[in-house]
């Protein structure tokens, strides 16, 4: 399993391209803004792209979704519970609540509605999504291999808000105890800012540790 990064758009998200070696088969996770680095990077690594992972529906994870699916022809899946947000009128309250004009989108239309333990085989990798709401209701990490791309939900030694629509801080720290007990470790690439591992999160992140004893 290979993982290539981007920093895109206004408010710096983290889009990750995954691809299975053996068969150059690929992910693109949270294209959030910016397609045309996005498609240049996938033709860089001559990955082809059969899937898009969404982590949550923000605007800043989902904003180039559909140039990079216009120019792959990749499917889409999102958590069911974040299917709401991607309707036009909720891509624009949530750019609004940062402050942003809206930008050109139109509707997007989900591949797959992901459920608790939905997998999707992408060439000889599995994506799992775990449901982790909190920052929004759908809001998920997705488990391939050794490493969780966590979205929203666990940042480097801080978690997401949960004060924008659809957020339940009690949810959030249901979410990040869930993942604290997961057994083992794991290599935590989040939605911003740097990456962690799950025992430096179980050690330092507060909020994880507030989230009730194990
Ligand atoms: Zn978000
Ligand atoms: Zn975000």
């Amino acid at each position: 399993m290979k993982i290539l990064q981007l920093c895109v758009g206004m408010v710096g998200t983290n889009c990750y391209i995954v691809y299975d070696e053996a068969t150059m088969l690929g992910a693109v996770i949270d294209p959030g803004d910016n397609a045309p680095a996005i498609l240049a990077e996938i033709e860089r690594a001559g990955v082809k792209v059969e899937w898009i992972l969404l982590t949550h529906g923000h605007f800043d994870h989902i904003l180039a979704v559909g140039d990079v699916q216009a120019a792959t022809g990749a499917r889409l899946a999102i958590h069911k519970d974040d299917l709401w947000m991607l309707t036009p009128e909720s891509l624009s309250a949530s750019m609004r609540s940062f402050g942003m004009p809206r930008s050109r989108y139109t509707q997007l239309q989900p591949d797959l509605l992901a459920e608790e333990g939905s997998t999707v085989e992408i060439g000889g990798l599995t994506a799992e999504y775990l449901h982790t709401p909190g920052h929004t209701p759908g809001s998920s990490c997705i488990r391939m291999g050794n490493v969780l791309f966590t979205g929203d939900t666990l940042f480097r030694h801080e978690c997401g808000r949960c004060d924008l629509a659809g957020g339940d801080f009690d949810k959030m720290l249901r979410s990040l105890a869930r993942l604290r007990d997961l057994p083992g470790d794991y290599t935590v690439l989040p939605g911003h800012d740097a990456a962690s591992t799950l025992e430096d999160e179980r050690r330092w992140n507060p909020y994880m540790r507030q989230a009730g004893g194990r």
